[in-house]
């Protein structure tokens, strides 16, 4: 089977000591992962910091989120020509928090996704339902509904180059993660809906299951057939736990 992928997405904490100890962390413990790629998403400002940590290793670094413009009067905005110069490879795309907390609709999330993969990076596209949606019996539809904004906007073989991460909204950041047999049975539908449209790319497609991922609980959601690792919020902060889940990609 191809490596998988483990995330680590950092959201707003951070700091240049903080940084400093957690790569230096991870550089040292890389090398006992054999099955994962991993890549952390450090806040913009500790970009630099990371390239200069992780040139030369194994460990890759992903932007947060990013402005699907490439220059202008765009206050706050940070561009992907930017991001690039500092050694970024994929980008998250459609963060729950993104679209809960700064109101970005599908529309947007496709035309990142677009700009992403025009400027040769890699997009992480997340997708997942609310908890209402999901007792509500809708959680299949949301998800396929998200994927489907983004096949409208760049097609089906655009997934050939890129990451799609499965992040139920009431597992993130909750300690609540969904069932392995849960996680599986949605990722299960992505590929298949993915298929639908490009059978091709559906095939290598690499799903991330995201939510509450530890160690402990990675091991059996890695072992599902549909899951290829994980988007890794509050356990990526400190070296120990993301590299066990990293251990955990078999
Ligand atoms: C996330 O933010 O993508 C995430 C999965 O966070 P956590 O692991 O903390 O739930």
């Amino acid at each position: 089977m191809a490596h998988m992928i483990v995330a680590g997405n950092w959201k707003m904490n951070a700091s240049k000591n903080a940084v400093t100890e957690l790569l230096s962390g991870l550089k040292h413990g890389a090398v006992t992962i054999k099955n994962a790629e991993l890549v952390v998403f450090p806040p913009f400002p500790y970009l630099a910091q990371a390239q200069a940590e992780l040139t030369g290793t194994s460990i890759h670094i992903g932007a947060q989120n990013i402005c699907a413009a490439d220059k202008g009067a765009y206050t706050g905005e940070v561009s992907l020509t930017m991001v690039k110069e500092f050694g970024v490879s994929y980008v998250l795309v459609g963060h729950s928090e993104r679209r809960a907390l700064y109101a970005e609709d599908d529309a947007q999330v496709a035309a990142k996704y677009v700009a992403i993969q025009a400027a040769q990076l890699t997009p992480i596209l997340c997708v997942g339902e609310t908890l209402e949606q999901r007792k509500q019996g809708l959680t299949l539809s949301v998800v396929t509904g998200q994927i489907q904004a983004v096949i409208d906007a760049a097609g089906g073989a655009s997934f050939a180059n890129a990451v799609i991460a499965y992040e139920p909204v009431w597992a993130i950041g909750t300690g609540l993660t969904a069932s392995p047999g849960e996680a599986q049975e949605v990722h299960r539908a992505i590929r298949a809906h993915i298929a639908s449209v490009a059978l091709e790319q559906a095939s290598g497609l690499k799903i991330l299951y995201g939510g509450s991922v530890t160690a402990t609980s990675a091991e059996e959601l890695f072992a599902q057939a549909d899951i290829d690792g994980g988007l890794v919020g509050g356990a990526s902060l400190t070296a120990d736990s993301f590299l066990a889940i990293g251990q955990a990609a078999k």
